[in-house]
């Protein structure tokens, strides 16, 4: 089916990331996100196994979705931007441990939330995170780009609005700058009080301040929809048109040129945690949403 919106999901990794891409080739995808790590740990020593990698490689191959296309999601724990020495040292170590193995699967991005400034200091924050994206980019090169994903803007938490996003990324060096960018999550810009869900022009006013601030468009959409009140700061994810920003918001969405060839990744409910590690079949709930999307296009 010819289209111009790369649709994709975190799908389930029972029995690895391999059958993980075959479950979204299955569903009809485009793209695909994964962790190459148990995501509540900081993974900073770890290091991708390379029969892990060739296991992964060829199952890719196979599912005709472009290695581009694929992001991987970073540990929730890696938070960039804290003030307290040891967390920092490990995160930025994390990160960059997060880009070699992406590196070595041979994909387009990681996304990684970056965390909270808990002494209140937003600026020497945005500078941290901002040495952060340097230091793993220095010590990795290659292709894989690093993109920070704006956040429900909870607590203390960075990259609630195109501001701090934008004074995150103005620390890189220019460089090293083609290297980065950001992506926008729909829940996140809904519990942060970006009014995606009034009307199409609001969503475009959003989406435009952004790109006005950062200077570039989003890398990368996270398609979800809330399950918490707008401007709660709270983030849970429900299924498309079952949340609080309802469906006609990702039709609005589509019809953006900004979504189209880049990766649109559900991070939506799932149903079938439980499947066998070698049955490839997609998840129900998965193939629902993408027929969904599909009949907004
Ligand atoms: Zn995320
Ligand atoms: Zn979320």
């Amino acid at each position: 089916m010819p289209t111009h919106h790369l649709l994709g999901a975190h799908t389930i990794d029972n029995g690895g990331i391999d059958m993980a891409a075959r479950r979204a080739a299955a569903a009809g995808m485009q793209a695909l996100q994964i962790f190459t790590t148990i995501p509540k740990f900081y993974g900073d020593r770890a290091s991708i196994r390379p029969d892990r990698v060739k296991r992964f490689r060829e199952a890719l191959a196979g599912t005709g979705i472009s290695p581009q296309h694929v992001m991987a999601h970073a540990a929730y724990v890696l938070n960039t931007a804290t003030h307290e020495e040891e967390k920092s040292i490990r995160a930025a170590a994390g990160l960059a441990k997060e880009l070699e193995r992406s590196t070595a699967l041979g994909i387009g991005q990681i996304c990684f939330h970056p965390g909270a400034a808990r002494d209140g200091n937003r600026d020497a924050a945005a500078a941290r995170v901002a040495a952060a994206i340097t230091g793993a980019l220095e010590k990795i090169p290659g292709e894989t780009r690093v993109l920070i994903e704006n956040t429900a803007g909870a607590g203390l938490t960075m990259g609630r609005t195109p501001d701090e996003i934008a004074a995150m990324l103005a620390g890189v060096p220019r460089k090293l700058r083609g290297r980065t960018g950001y992506g926008l999550d729909t829940c996140h810009l809904f519990a942060a009080g970006h009014p995606i869900h009034e009307s199409k022009a609001a969503l475009t006013r959003v989406l435009d301040a952004f790109e006005a601030a950062i200077g570039e468009p989003p890398s990368f959409f996270h398609l979800n929809d809330s399950k918490f009140p707008f401007g709660s700061n709270r983030d849970q994810h429900a299924l498309i048109g079952e949340g609080l920003i309802g469906a006609e918001a990702f039709r609005w969405l589509l019809a953006d040129p900004r979504s189209r060839s880049v990766p649109l990744i559900l991070e939506t409910p799932q149903e079938n945690f439980e499947i066998a590690d070698g049955d490839p079949s997609p998840d129900p709930w998965d193939v629902r949403m993408l027929a969904l999307l599909r009949s907004m296009q």
